[in-house]
């Protein structure tokens, strides 16, 4: 049974068949997908959601889908982590991990959007999947095609880190590698979906893609027992999931799942590549191009496909958005991993270190339930803290030997 009543433009309104469409063609505005709420409050209740399994799905009537989901089987319902280290060490009381960065199977929010990109994909009859990608996305289009059968081409930046590459070479798909960054890579995907009818996941399925990305919102609120927290801080790369995260909360609404959204959305990037905190801190609609210079190299896109609607969700909430530099990524990776035992990826520096300094800014304060956003896991980005780690204590196979050590350092009794 689907709910999906078509796609509709979010600029002009005009609406349009459930089909691999993206833009509107009066416009130029992007497509949504618009769905039956009336049909859906009928048939789904907590209750029912409860009853399913712990995977994305357990939300499908909100999700893009006609017929049984063939992708993603165990993919989302990720850790919502109460960290009460972290809370106290930034000196406040409920800070929340949701934490993506042990999302099966590849290790990063991306799983979610994939997972229902590929069942769509599979839906339309398309034989080739393909994506532009800073990483993650590559990493999980390709261990998903693998699952599903469906050939398989990722466009990636040349420039990123070697266990990003590799996450997707192991899964044998076709890795085209090209000397330029990411917005460079995505114009050259978007001439290439015109031209042949595979399935780029984000861009002529983008539609379908981008809601995969609600159930992160879902998961937050029904794993803290149907409420909205007061803040959530997201890094934004595209864009796109902080506002899903915020048509989600709202979704949970319209079902009467809850009461009130009060939620402030923060946006979080990189100084190295802040199209949209800049233009949320000149308080200016129009986001403009930058060229990324960063190690958070899974945000870097300097031209947001979603950068207005990002822009868009953080004012409508009455939220902010704050930058960081390289330097004070690194520190947001250590510090979340030394207090809560989470080794995440650079985006989740980011949002740590933009977290830190809202609060040190006052505007999250003390006692307001605030979820910080942990999208990817930091295997995948070992470069970036490699050389400021502490240092291995090498020793010979022997008691005296160690001990030599022990004495020798007291910090280690
Ligand atoms: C893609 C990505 C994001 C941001 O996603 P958008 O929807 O493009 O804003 C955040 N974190 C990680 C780790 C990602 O890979
Ligand atoms: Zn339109």
């Amino acid at each position: 049974m689907s709910y999906i009543k078509g796609l509709r433009c979010r600029e002009c309104g005009r609406e349009y068949p459930k089909e691999p469409l993206y833009v509107c063609e009066y416009c130029f505005g992007p497509l949504e997908v618009d769905y039956d709420y009336e049909g859906i409050k009928k048939v789904l209740t907590k209750e029912l959601i409860a009853s399913r399994e712990k995977n994305l799905w357990r939300y499908r009537e909100l999700l893009p889908v006609d017929n049984e989901p063939v992708v993603g089987l165990q993919s989302g319902f990720t850790p919502l982590i109460k960290a009460e280290n972290l809370s106290r060490e930034l000196g406040v009381k409920q800070l929340y991990i949701k934490d993506d960065s042990v999302c099966h199977p590849t290790l990063s929010f991306k799983d979610r959007v994939v997972s229902v990109a590929l069942t769509k994909a599979r839906e339309f009859g398309f034989n080739i999947v393909a994506c532009a990608s800073t990483g993650n996305l590559a990493n999980s289009v390709s261990a998903q095609a693998a699952r599903a059968n469906l050939k398989c081409f990722v466009f990636i930046p040349e420039n990123l880190e070697l266990g990003k590459i590799i996450a997707s070479l192991i899964y044998a798909p076709q890795v085209i590698a090209i000397e330029g960054n990411y917005d460079e890579v995505n114009r050259l995907c978007t001439e290439i979906a015109n031209k042949y009818k595979w399935a780029f996941v984000n861009i002529n399925i983008r539609p379908y893609y981008a809601e995969g990305s609600k159930t992160y919102a879902y998961e937050i609120v029904e794993q803290l027992g149907w409420r909205a927290p007061q803040n959530i801080i997201v890094p934004v790369a595209g864009g796109s999931l902080i506002s899903k995260i915020w048509k989600g909360l709202h979704e949970l609404l319209k079902l009467g799942f809850i009461n009130e959204v009060k939620t402030k959305m923060y946006a979080a990037q990189a100084k190295g590549c802040n199209p949209v905190v800049s233009a949320i801190k000149e308080n200016r609609e129009i986001i403009k191009p930058v060229k990324p210079e960063t190690i958070a190299k899974s945000l870097a896109i300097g031209n947001p496909a979603d950068g207005y609607y990002a822009f868009k969700t953080v004012m409508d909430s009455g939220g902010w958005a704050e930058d960081v530099t390289d330097e004070e990524i690194v520190e947001g990776i250590k510090l979340l991993a030394r207090t809560e035992g989470i080794f995440t990826e650079t985006a989740g520096g980011v949002t740590v270190a933009v977290t830190k300094k809202l609060i040190e800014q006052g505007r999250i304060k003390k006692d307001e339930l605030t979820v910080i956003s942990i999208t990817g896991n930091g295997l995948k980005t070992q470069e970036a803290i490699s050389s400021r780690l502490g240092k291995l204590i090498k020793i010979k196979p022997n008691l005296s030997s160690f001990e030599n050590v022990v004495n020798k350092n007291g910090s280690l009794r």
